[in-house]
């Protein structure tokens, strides 16, 4: 990497002092002085055809989805950020009551007990299906509509229409013509907006401060009445389309997404490119594409093809009368029905293998079968009993025996696409190295694990115990963070499941379908099956001379390389061959999974009835842990809930160490010795995971550990955790002692022994996992690149990325890394809290355990805790610092260009503290009309509060393939100057609502026991 430090410096504007009239003034000024331009970096990326790659298996259900398969098909197109202006406080006239019809409402629609909201599911004349959400206590409100059409739905001529249609609602409707009014009042009242829109439904949400609602969803309701597609915002939009394209061709998520479309039948819809760009949606006829758009929309946003949420904290006839009276007037229609002529995968589009090549080196495989549509039994959920067993992670799983082998990295399985007509159901597994070379053994062993389940036949004690799981999940579940993301998910539902089942029927697992598990069982054989190789290891053969003739060609737009070939017998009969040979005439121990010991039974609480029926779930009132043990080494505090009621607990302990200062080696060690033995723990832990249970081991530049969820097995767990970690280290060190006097590599193996062996293994595939992972950081967005040398650029003494990749590269090594993390647990400082359905007694319990585990470990206790230290950037004074990406990444298109402005340590005075959060949040929706929507710099445009350890202050960023950083540098300092005369001009009232707005947002009550 070339580094070119200070090229060039500029002076930022020059510091402002103004008359302190008012205390909002006051605020505004002080941040005004504090807007000094005192740091800066730019950096260039000029990078190649590389960017994030999760492989197909992210690509298909999300990397770490396991087998609860979320239902969207596929990667959404998403709007980021928001668009904004002011409102003119027009109100609608309130309308006479409307034929409204309830269809379902009170204890009929089923909720999870305890759950703080009522409902009501109501029919407006129009055809308009609307669920109301009331919940008197609910700061903020939300609303989302779904729209029963996308991509889908593209006129041939006009690809990405229903892309590109979803962002010109944004910019203006009759009554509030203005392009960013409705994203400037949600910001100004504490709220945002996004949109994504999807195969066959398109939803759009937002979210705002609860005395807002009611102007909020008038803004709303106008997208679906009277949209403008305003011909002067048509060509930039188009343009802000064109890079969000861009932007998707240099990550492998969308470009393995094209390829997969390219393997569907031409005729279906899901071949086609959608997205959108200048060409497909016809920049040079730009009046026939405004004509088209409103066409296309009259014909599919009608009211019965949408379906409403909203959330509020008003009663439920109010709501009832707002929804009513904002949206009657949506054109009333069903809609189009969804025909199309054939299906995605008819068997001429499956038995075959597709490879292709990733721009990340990665490495993965995904089987693929298509399926009856999910809608076709929402009750029964043939595919969930699927995807338990072949995502499966326990003794016995596919991914334990492509473990045991050193193959698997991840492996999740569920459903990848959802369509009205076919389901496309996947395994996907992302390879070590090892098991890329082994790419057709691992095929033969997923054929097989297929094939143990289909002949051990429907099991219904397997799908009672995943009913039970199903039905703690909703009788348990928490709410969403976030009003709007539970509007969104429930807008879906409301389009999937009976109104009476909007809530329960994403859980609901109600009828035993053997025959029909049975059935799809028999569809899951190579003859159906698609499967997509994704490796580096295609590069050379891809981009050799002789390439077309062996059938390698580009996929049409975003030309990721690939190469179709037939799956016929005698391919599977190698396979099978080369998987006997590894398995060196053992049998593979392929069986079903032992029933989960993990399942809870005990949901009692902790606080007695009574208690904390006047606690609040308000930030600021929350009360803090008590300190419950100081024992030199372990600091223990706690906290039994009272205000939330759940049977869940959390334990978090941030173990010290002097390992950071010990230097690179030892952090790098440390890091794969987590992976060690989180990886040895797999098999027993997978059980837990499914059961709500789980834990995270990592090392940063500290040891943090947390287990939490069900508290019933909660120690269990932790028990056989940090049990784990001493036991390991032992192990190691006891292997590596023995394989000292070792000459011969007959005498290695004899000392190393099965466990030695095993253990050799796993440091080596988690070893390749993290190196890979190091080297990929360069391929990652130009954006995150530049973050991580913003930071390393102001930390003092950190490590840099190069060099734990050059530790990593020494090898693995049992004796080093027993040594390192010897080292680093030489002396600890664990602080910890226990929080949630736990007494006092259960905390100290939890906390032996771990005090235990230390004390074998012969750990003593750490002097003094380590201090992270922030340059301090020279005042009035500006550094940039350019990164040439291009040598590690020459066909990545975008450059990110992004400055910092220091204030100050944060907590030193909270009234600058507000000030850099106000003006921040003032200053997005400013830079984002400036120089996303006007200049059109690139589809990533952000202003944001900057925080590094305990420094704070304000940055700017943005990504985008047309400027160079340079000159949108410039950019951004003139935007700044501007921006600092519109705070000034800024009317108090509009302060006051952006003042409101941020106290609003800060002080959101909590839903789940780990916000708080
Ligand atoms: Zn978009």
């Amino acid at each position: 990497m070339s580094l070119r430090p200070a090229l060039y410096a500029s002076t930022g504007p020059a510091a402002r002092t103004g008359s302190s009239r008012t205390p909002n003034r006051q605020l505004r000024d002080a941040w005004l002085r504090h807007r000094r331009s005192v740091g800066q970096q730019s950096q260039a990326g000029k990078i190649p055809l590389a960017s994030i790659s999760l492989g197909l298996g992210g690509l298909l259900a999300g990397a770490r989805a396991r087998h609860f398969s979320k239902t969207s098909s596929g990667p959404w197109l998403r709007r980021s950020g928001a668009l904004g202006l002011r409102a003119p406080l027009c109100r609608a006239l309130a309308t006479e009551t409307l034929a409204t019809k309830v269809l379902a409402e009170g204890p009929e629609i089923r909720t999870p007990p305890g759950d703080p909201r009522s409902y009501r599911v109501l029919q407006l004349e129009n055809g308009l299906q609307v669920l109301l959400a009331s919940d008197p206590s609910a700061s903020t409100s939300a609303a989302a509509l779904t729209v029963h059409c996308g991509t889908f739905q593209d006129p041939q001529d006009r690809l990405g229409l229903a892309h590109f249609h979803e962002h010109m609602l944004f910019l203006g409707t009759e009554k509030f013509p203005k392009e960013d009014e409705y994203s400037k009042y949600l910001s100004e009242h504490g709220g945002d907006s996004n949109a994504f829109t999807m195969s066959e439904y398109t939803t759009y949400y937002f979210k705002v401060a609860s005395p807002f609602l009611d102007e909020a969803l008038d803004r709303f309701a106008q997208f679906f009445i009277s949209p403008t597609f305003d011909p002067s915002g048509i060509e930039r939009e188009m343009k802000a389309v064109d890079s969000e394209s861009t932007n998707y061709s240099t990550e492998d998520g969308w470009r393995l997404l094209q390829v997969l479309k390219a393997t569907a039948a031409p005729e279906h819809p899901f071949f086609s490119f959608d997205v959108g760009n200048l060409d497909t949606l016809g920049s040079n006829d730009l009046d026939n594409t405004r004509k088209q758009l409103v066409e296309w929309n009259k014909t599919h946003y009608q009211a019965g093809a949408m379906k409403l949420v909203v959330v509020g904290s008003d009663s439920l006839d109010t709501l009832q009368e707002l929804a009513t009276e904002k949206f009657c007037s949506v054109p009333a229609g069903s809609g189009r029905e969804m025909v199309y002529p054939v299906k995605p995968w008819p068997s001429s589009q499956v038995g075959r293998v597709v490879k292709c090549v990733p721009l990340k080196d990665s490495r993965s495989i995904s089987a693929c079968w298509p399926l009856p549509p999910v809608q076709k039994y929402l009750f029964a959920k043939p595919e969930l009993y699927l995807a338990h067993l072949l995502g499966h992670e326990g003794a016995g799983s596919l991914h334990d025996a492509l473990n045991q082998f050193g193959w698997v990295d991840q492996l999740s399985s569920g459903t990848a696409h959802s369509f009205t007509d076919e389901q496309l159901f996947a395994i996907n597994i992302t390879l070590t190295p090892e098991g890329d070379a082994h790419r057709e053994e691992v095929l033969a062993l997923l054929f097989e694990y297929v094939e143990t389940i289909r002949s051990a036949g429907p099991k219904e004690e397997i799908f009672k115990e995943l009913a039970s799981l199903q039905e703690i999940g909703f009788a348990h579940k928490e709410d969403s963070p976030l009003p709007d993301d539970f509007a969104a998910s429930a807008a879906m539902a409301l389009h999937r499941y009976p109104a009476n089942e909007v809530l329960r029927g994403p859980f609901a697992l109600d009828e035993w379908r053997s025959d029909v598990v049975a059935e799809y069982l028999s569809t899951l054989t190579p003859t159906n099956c698609l499967i997509m190789v994704t490796s580096d290891g295609f590069r050379e053969e891809s981009t050799a001379q002789s390439a077309s003739d062996q059938g390698w060609k580009p996929e049409e737009w975003y030309k990721a390389y690939y190469k179709l070939e037939a799956l016929d017998k005698d391919h599977l009969d190698q396979w099978r061959e080369k998987l006997e040979v590894a398995l060196q005439g053992q049998p593979s121990g392929l069986k079903l999974p032992e029933p989960n010991r993990f399942i809870p039974n005990d949901f009692s609480l902790r606080a007695s009835d009574g208690e904390g029926a006047e606690v609040t779930k308000l930030p600021m009132e929350v009360l803090p842990p008590n300190p419950l043990m100081d024992s030199g080494m372990l600091r223990l505090w706690h906290k039994v809930d009272k205000a939330f009621k759940t049977p869940r607990e959390y334990v978090l302990a941030h173990v010290h160490t002097a390992a950071y200062d010990a230097g690179p080696e030892v952090v790098t060690m440390m890091r794969l010795f987590c992976s060690v033995v989180s990886d040895d723990l797999n098999t027993f832990s997978y059980d837990a995971s499914v059961a709500g249970l789980g834990y995270n081991l990592e090392f940063a530049d500290n040891l943090t550990m947390s287990v939490g969820g069900f508290n019933d097995k909660l120690p269990d767990l932790l028990k056989v955790v940090v049990g784990r970690i001493a036991t390991l280290l032992e192990e190691i060190e006891t292997i590596a002692e023995a394989v000292k006097g070792a000459s011969s590599e007959e005498e290695l193996l004899a000392a190393l022994g099965d466990r030695g062996q095993e253990l050799l293994e796993k440091l080596e595939v988690q070893r390749q996992i993290l190196l890979q992972d190091y080297k990929n950081f360069t391929r990652e967005d130009p954006w995150s690149v530049g973050n991580y040398y913003l930071s390393q650029l102001t930390m003092r003494k950190s490590w840099h990325l190069s060099e734990y990749i050059e530790v990593l590269e020494r090898g693995p090594d049992l004796a080093a890394t027993a040594a390192a993390v010897r080292t680093a647990f030489s002396h600890v400082q664990v602080d910890m809290l226990v929080h949630g359905n736990a007494t006092a007694e259960e905390a100290k319990s939890v906390a032996d355990t771990v005090c235990a585990s230390l004390k074998r470990l012969g750990a003593e206790p750490l002097k003094e805790l380590r201090k992270k230290e922030i340059t301090q950037l020279p005042l009035n004074s500006t550094t940039v610092f350019e990164y040439d990406l291009a040598a590690l990444n020459p066909a990545q298109e975008n450059c990110s260009t992004q400055v910092v402005y220091q204030v100050g340590p944060t907590n030193e005075d909270l009234s600058r503290d507000a000030c850099v959060s106000l003006v921040c949040r003032i200053a997005h929706v400013s830079a984002f009309q400036r120089l996303r929507t006007e200049l059109q710099l690139g589809y990533i445009v952000q202003a944001f509060p900057w925080v590094n350890e305990h420094i704070c202050g304000f940055s700017v960023l943005v990504q985008g393939p047309h400027e160079h950083p340079q000159k949108v540098d410039e950019l951004i300092e003139t935007w700044l100057e501007d921006f600092g005369q519109e705070l000034e001009a800024m009317t108090e009232e509009d302060f006051q609502k952006n003042v409101e707005a941020l106290v609003n947002e800060r002080t959101q009550r909590y839903s789940r026991l780990l916000q708080e």
